[in-house]
């Protein structure tokens, strides 16, 4: 691993607080971070360095009790940081910062390779990023990396306008941009599940696979973030980047190679394949939900509209149900269904594939069920497969179990912590390419115009529930339902 400076843009942030700096702790009494490097934090606020560490020190203070470390150790994770003042916006402020990461760089005698991370809001990504080069923190003899948290534009429009700014500043191959579902230790694992095994590679195709049930679905309702999510909305805060993240990655191709050139290769031909959208399509097989209020785990919850700064009028999307296709000859015919909620019964991300089932009649007045495989991202995190077999002590009825391999989620490394070592690193694997947030842009775009015309019915959904019954009905057409929903 190169030595390097870690930039971070927003390091007195709620991101950095609660994430970024644990899982840079993780990684330090892991020793997965360079044998020599530095953090330097900027952020608005003029703080001294002894300032800022301490809130530093705060903010790794859950992880060090977990992970059993001394105070020597916090303390020399500390001593790596500096802090520099910047207001992101002012041009001169920059060369304070320049002035510090080559004072770092001496220091510590480190190579010219940076990495800046931008933990900020997103109208500062393009400035900073313009900014960045033109103080002279991209002249490096090294390497430089951006990383960038979402939301990457909230229009194909905006995107663009976005990646062109960036890009004139970072090559593709330096900006890292985070969806940090592709962070989750199952979202990675997908693709060894997929290619790794061949009893599943055999029949991951439109032969044996009925449908693919991709849910992501919260209890929580918009919390304090009303000013953001109700201008955004379930589909783009979730499903233009997250959910069709985990579509891509359940559907692509045997690549030629498993790096991430190859992968993202194969990712970015599933949604070149996706079908698109007309307005007639969105109204045959979109839901757009909002929650009402309800009763949720034993406690009443107010509406949607009820919500403290959300519109009174409001007619966000907090749940989106969607049925699509892949024209490709692998996915023919096979419906992927995906939804997403805020306020559902239960809080669970999984991907649900069910197999055909020819055999459903072989058995003399019985059926047998589909087999199913179950993928949980979180809470939980394991695979399971239910299969058939006979009850002997129900005098051989036949009845499906479940066969599960679930792991100790507790073990796995932290999503951030993940993805920060694959940058660090300079793997791009689990990092979303251009092509694939531009295609994902270009896809909901007809169904974002769809909802902002009010050509998609909102159906309010109890707050507790699965969301609107329309989401059951969508399923039903091909004669299907929601795995797992009571
Ligand atoms: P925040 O408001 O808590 O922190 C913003 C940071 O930006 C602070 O460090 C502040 O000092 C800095 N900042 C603001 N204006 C500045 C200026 N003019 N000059 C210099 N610094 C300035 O925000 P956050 O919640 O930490 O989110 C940061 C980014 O991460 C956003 O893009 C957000 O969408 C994204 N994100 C956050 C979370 C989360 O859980 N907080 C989750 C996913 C994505």
């Amino acid at each position: 691993m190169k030595a390097m400076t870690f930039v971070l843009f927003g390091a007195t942030g709620d991101l950095a607080k609660r994430k970024i700096f644990p899982a840079l702790f993780n990684l330090y009494v892991d020793q997965k971070l360079p044998a020599s490097y530095a953090i330097v934090g900027v952020g608005r606020r003029t703080y001294t360095v002894a300032e800022f560490l301490r809130s530093v020190e705060q903010s790794v203070s859950d992880a060090a009790q977990r992970r059993e470390v001394d105070s020597s150790c916090i303390h020399a994770f500390l001593s790596t940081i500096r802090y520099v003042s910047v207001d992101v916006t002012q041009k001169d402020d920059y060369l304070a910062l320049l002035g510090q990461v080559i004072q770092c760089e001496q220091e510590w005698n480190l190579p010219q390779n940076r990495l800046f991370y931008l933990s900020v809001a997103p109208e500062f990504f393009d400035v900073i990023a313009g900014h960045i080069k033109a103080s002279g923190l991209c002249e490096t003899t090294g390497w430089k990396r951006l990383i960038i948290e979402k939301p990457f534009g909230r229009d194909l429009q905006s995107a663009e306008a976005l990646n062109e700014k960036l890009c004139a500043s970072f090559a593709e191959e330096e900006i890292y941009r985070i969806d940090h579902y592709l962070g989750k230790p199952m979202v990675r694992n997908l693709e060894a599940i997929e290619f790794a095994n061949p009893i599943f590679q055999a029949i991951w195709n439109n032969k044996y696979i009925a449908n693919v049930q991709i849910t992501a679905n919260e209890t929580v309702g918009v919390e304090d973030r009303a000013g953001y999510y109700d201008h955004a909305g379930a589909l783009r805060d979730m499903v233009q980047n997250h959910m069709l993240q985990l579509l891509m990655m359940i559907a692509m191709h045997l690549p030629n190679r498993i790096n991430a050139k190859e992968i993202r290769k194969e990712k970015r031909k599933v949604m070149e394949a996706v079908r698109p959208m007309e307005t007639e399509d969105v109204m045959r097989s979109v839901v757009r939900g909002q929650y009402g209020a309800g009763n949720l785990q034993g406690h009443s919850v107010v509406s949607y509209r009820d919500e403290p700064g959300v519109e009174a009028d409001s007619m966000t999307d907090t749940f989106v149900a969607l049925r699509v296709w892949i024209d490709d000859p692998l996915w023919s015919g096979v419906p992927f269904y995906i939804r997403t909620g805020k306020r559902i019964k239960e809080k669970s991300t999984k991907i649900i594939i069910e197999f055909k089932n020819p055999l459903e009649g072989s058995y003399r007045n019985q059926q047998t069920a589909p087999n199913l495989l179950i993928l949980n991202i979180n809470p939980e995190e394991g695979i399971s497969l239910q299969v058939n077999q006979k009850n002997a002590a129900e005098r051989g009825k036949l009845e499906p179990v479940t066969v599960d391999f679930s792991t100790d989620a507790s073990q796995a490394p932290e999503a951030y912590e993940l993805l920060l070592s694959d940058a660090i690193q300079g793997d791009s694997t689990y990092f979303a390419h251009w092509m694939e947030v531009k295609l994902a842009w270009k896809w909901v775009t007809p169904i974002l115009e769809a909802f902002a015309q009010n050509q998609v019915p909102l159906h309010v959904y109890p707050a507790g529930s699965y969301g609107p019954q329309e989401s059951a009905e969508l399923l039903m057409e091909q004669g299907f339902s929601w795995w797992q929903d009571e």
